[in-house]
């Protein structure tokens, strides 16, 4: 039973195109907000400038929108919910125009500098996080130091904290001074000693870590940029975040993030890490893994590849989470109803390609033949404009069920729309010494067909009658004749393929491939 005003957000960082794990986390916050009629935020993690990546931001929101996703706060949100006034908690900190994007704006971490300064001071004030005045050399000195005496993975923690230079070691006056004078500091987490933090997470049951294994957690850098977990943990805060719902790889960062809470006084919001996406082969899906796979890794990618976005979300439902019946099509008005995070599983979801392109099939023979002719005219008019409009709808009609993406409607029926060019070699090994003399005779027998005759039946029972007067399987003549009409050794009906290309344009292109393939 979930009691509390539900908000959650998808929190991408602009390192780059929006990847298919980040496509999942967001769906699945939108799945839950929707489900519980509550808020879906989106909010931009900029603040490591150095990662940052100009156009990450618009990919990100053009791929939501793709799916389907509407923002209810954040760039790219469309609308303000009704009710929704421009005053909530952190408004005082907006600047100019910062607004727009929703009551708990900025949303762009970038511009909430000021925010966070305010907040690491009360951390300061309470004892919770100090000055550290170390040069990024000297931290890596004591590092080796601790190396080299046997310490395998050195913190700046508790213990070493001690012999370096930072508000807790130095006297007060020169902490004063040195602040003053505008030395280079970072502020960081005084993380307690021998602690055991513990969080209940909404899928994986209790977690518990020992601080003993945590760094004391840099907050914010030199450059006075927020790092992550600070940025994050006063963000989802203020933002009133209700539930963290985000990728296993964050779980580590976690007990930092409880650290924090409980230093501010705050209530932690309802933890929730998702499975890992792993690649068929094994192990996580990894960018070089995938790409070695074959799988897309960029939603970009999938948009370009004319997937089917109904295809895609519903295929990502269910990496990870399924209903708990064996249905599989729904709809995302559907998997809002449905989805669960207690039906979210533990383990690793297999990312299965084939199993995305079946989705892709469903969804496509879905559209009516007209929608889908439609979509081929937008996606390449030159070619497909050819053909009369009706002749366009048939074809598709008779492609359909072939194919698993729109564009493959295009290259397997490309010979609706001009004759081909050449002949698959795969399909050139099936034309045999007795073709040409074969389709010459059909060619011979349609040509002398009235034209008003031209049609599929027509079309059939002239091979009928040529197999049977010789004697001969079906095949040796219906192979050739494919490939001389086609080009291709396997395709939609032939007859009704004819009947559609025309009596003109199958007469010539009898006549070429018995004149080119001899
Ligand atoms: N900025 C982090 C990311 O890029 C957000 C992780 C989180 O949701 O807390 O995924």
């Amino acid at each position: 039973m979930i009691s509390k005003n539900v908000r959650v957000r998808f929190a991408p960082s602009p390192t780059g195109f929006l990847h298919i794990g980040g496509l999942r986390t967001s769906l699945y916050n939108y799945l839950f907000a929707r489900h519980h009629g509550g808020t879906f935020v989106l909010r931009i993690e900029d603040t490591d400038q150095s990662r940052y990546v100009e156009g990450a931001e618009a990919d990100i929101i053009r791929s939501l929108e793709w799916c389907g996703m509407t923002v209810d706060e954040g760039p790219g949100a469309h609308a303000e919910k009704p009710g929704a006034h421009h005053d909530g908690p952190g408004a005082h900190h907006d600047g100019p125009g910062a607004h727009h994007d929703g009551p708990f704006g900025p949303y762009r971490q970038s511009e909430r500098k000021a925010i966070y300064a305010e907040y690491t001071q009360k951390l300061i004030d309470n004892g919770s996080a100090y000055y550290a005045f170390d040069t990024a050399d000297e931290v890596e000195e004591m590092r080796e130091r601790l190396i080299k005496s046997g310490n395998p993975s050195p913190k700046y923690d508790y213990i070493t904290r001690q012999s370096m230079k930072n508000s807790l070691t130095l006297p007060e006056d020169e902490v004063k001074r040195r602040l003053e004078a505008g030395d280079p500091y970072v502020i960081r987490l005084n993380v307690p000693r021998n602690k055991t933090v513990k969080f209940e997470d909404e899928i994986r049951g209790v977690v518990s870590f020992e601080t003993k294994g945590l760094d004391d957690q840099v907050l914010i850098k030199s450059d006075g940029m927020p790092t992550y977990h600070l940025a994050n943990v006063v963000d989802d805060h203020l933002m009133q975040i209700s539930h963290v719902i985000r990728g296993e790889e964050w779980l580590s960062s976690t007990p930092k993030h409880i650290l924090l809470y409980e230093a501010f006084g705050w209530e932690p919001p309802v933890m929730a890490h998702l499975p890992l996406i792993m690649s068929p082969s094994g192990g996580k899906l990894s960018k070089r893994k995938a790409e070695s796979e074959g799988i897309p890794v960029n939603t970009k990618d999938y948009i370009s590849g004319h997937y089917e976005p109904e295809a895609l979300v519903n295929f990502l439902a269910y990496l990870g989470w399924s209903p708990g019946d064996d249905s599989e099509i729904h709809s995302l008005e559907e998997l809002c109803e449905l989805f669960t995070l207690d039906r979210v599983s533990k383990g690793g979801a297999v990312f299965n390609h084939k199993k995305l392109l079946w989705y892709n099939e469903q969804y496509l023979r879905q559209q009516s033949d007209e929608t889908i002719a439609a979509r081929l005219r937008a996606m390449d008019g030159d070619l497909v404009d050819a053909m009369p409009k009706q002749n366009l709808v048939t074809a598709v009609g008779l492609l359909k069920e072939r194919v698993s993406k729109i564009d493959e409607l295009l290259e397997m029926g490309r010979f609706f729309f001009e004759d081909p060019q050449e002949v698959d070699p795969a399909a050139m090994k099936k034309w045999k010494e007795d073709s040409a003399e074969l389709v010459g005779e059909y060619r011979k027998r349609v040509d002398a067909m009235p034209s008003s005759a031209f049609d599929a039946t027509s079309l059939k029972s002239t091979l009928e009658e040529i197999v049977n007067e010789r004697g001969i399987g079906f095949g040796k003549l219906m192979m050739p004749l494919r490939i001389a009409v086609t080009g291709q050794g396997f395709g939609p009906d032939l007859f009704e393929s004819m009947a559609l290309i025309g009596r003109e344009a199958v007469l010539r292109r009898l006549a070429s491939a018995v004149e080119r393939l001899g």
